[in-house]
């Protein structure tokens, strides 16, 4: 009998026709044994998250505002879609001491975990499955970076004495008994790290969406669906902002080399995408699997005349942007140039002295700061085995009218680069996506 890890997003368990969703996703395969839900999301557009009105409690309480009426706005919830799956299930004991808790300054983390929380309990009775409570088996270190070794221990060893359970997401706890979570859309990390601990043969990840698209749908017209991905090409589009997916999500899985597969809690005839460690399906009309991208960079540029025969001059640099804390994105440099992309928004806040502390350090000839970069990457597994998928990259842009200002191919071949003005972002984006996929 194999294992299946499912996770279901907040919109998965918005209400209590969703639940019922759920529940016939878990009961037609009973490999399905661990399941990981997050708190109820938005039922329509315009609705509240759980966990946001969780947030805004939480605040009105650290200012000493009279909590009742928005805490009430939350029992509903819970309370219509317990009535809704006819369950009798009475959580009043459990509101009352979480509101008691609110009222006695319980920490921001807890208050958000108790949406997971409190919907994993109806989720666990609805299913008649066990519950397991991640306060007690999903750690942190005491610095508040996850750990996951001791966790995979924990979480493990209880695991192999439940047939069937539900884990909710997003949170864990303290070595001082007190409650953090992951960051928003941490949900994602706990299917992952359930998957992992559970030794699963599969990590399902079930949300609202047909898959992960090979662009954002915002900005190229009816983007495809990516049928295949890898963990690395996944990480490469998270970090330049795709999103489906928390992008620590893959970390844990990736270990234990554990594929994800992104599937519809609204549409369960679609395959979804599936996110492996490796794979040899290369489809001949899909060199790239997918561009995403990022506007607000800037470029610093240094410039001095014989640059390349002084010895530690690239080190220099970086120790300057390392004593500001900035971490820097690329480093396209040339014989007398050197260029470093950094974030707008960290620079900002250092400008004038990390001039300085580069001058001081390596005395260039001539030092710039430009702003107003995007960054485009396109990544494709495929790319290294096919000739000429970079000219048409820059064919496809150059054909706009579109100035490229920086490139950047890491030699893993994984992905091609590209900066360009931000009022050339979408334009550029488009241009390369049409270039690569027939409509
Ligand atoms: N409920 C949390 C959030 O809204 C975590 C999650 O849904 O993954 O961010």
């Amino acid at each position: 009998m194999s294992i299946k890890v499912v996770k279901f997003g907040g919109s998965s368990l918005a209400d209590a026709e969703q639940f019922k969703k759920v529940r016939d996703i878990i009961t037609a395969d009973s490999d399905r044994r661990f399941v990981v839900p997050s708190a109820p999301g938005k039922r329509f557009s315009g609705d509240t998250k759980v966990t946001d009105m969780l947030y805004e409690c939480y605040s009105m309480a650290k200012e000493g505002a009279d909590i009742d009426e928005h805490f009430a706005k939350v029992i509903e919830r819970y309370n219509l879609i317990i009535e809704g799956l006819g369950l009798d299930f009475d959580l009043s004991d459990e509101f009352n001491h979480i509101k008691w808790a609110f009222m006695h300054h319980a920490g921001r983390d807890y208050a958000a975990s108790r949406g997971e929380y409190l919907n994993g309990l109806i989720l666990a009775k609805y299913m008649g499955f066990d519950f397991i409570d991640p306060a007690r088996y999903v750690k942190f270190a005491d610095n508040g970076s996850f750990d996951s070794e001791i966790t995979n221990e924990l979480l493990s060893a209880e695991l192999k004495k439940h047939e069937y359970a539900v884990i909710p997401g997003f949170y864990g706890g303290m070595p001082n008994g007190t409650i953090k979570t992951f960051s928003r859309g941490g949900s994602d990390i706990t299917g992952s790290i359930v998957a992992r601990a559970a030794e699963a043969d599969i990590y399902e990840n079930w949300t609202d969406v047909n898959g992960f698209l090979m662009a954002d749908p915002r900005i190229v017209e009816s983007p495809k669906e990516i049928k295949y991905i890898t963990y690395r090409e996944l990480r490469e589009l998270s970090y330049m902002g795709a999103s489906v997916l928390h992008e620590d999500a893959i970390f844990p899985v990736r270990v234990a080399g554990i594929p994800i597969n992104i599937r519809n809690t609204n549409n369960t005839t679609a395959p979804g995408t599936m996110i492996v460690p490796h794979t040899d399906v290369y489809d001949a009309d899909r060199v790239i699997t997918g561009i995403a991208g990022k506007k607000g960079f800037s470029v610093i540029t240094i410039e001095k005349a014989m640059m390349n025969a002084e010895k530690g001059f690239g080190r220099k640099v970086l120790e300057a942007i390392e004593k500001e804390n900035l971490s820097f994105e690329h480093l396209p440099s040339g014989i007398d140039t050197m260029c470093v992309v950094l974030n707008s928004a960290e620079v900002a806040s250092c400008r004038e002295k990390l001039i300085e502390r580069i001058t001081q350090a390596v005395a260039p000839d001539s030092i710039t700061i430009d702003d107003g970069l995007a960054l485009v990457a396109v990544v494709g597994r495929a790319m290294v085995k096919a000739k000429g998928t970079a000219s048409r990259v820059f064919k496809a842009v150059a054909e706009c009218d579109i100035n490229i200002r920086m490139i950047d191919q890491g030699s893993s071949e994984l992905n091609i680069i590209l900066g360009v003005d931000e009022s050339d972002f979408e334009k550029a984006m488009r241009a390369i996506y049409g270039e690569f996929i027939s409509a």
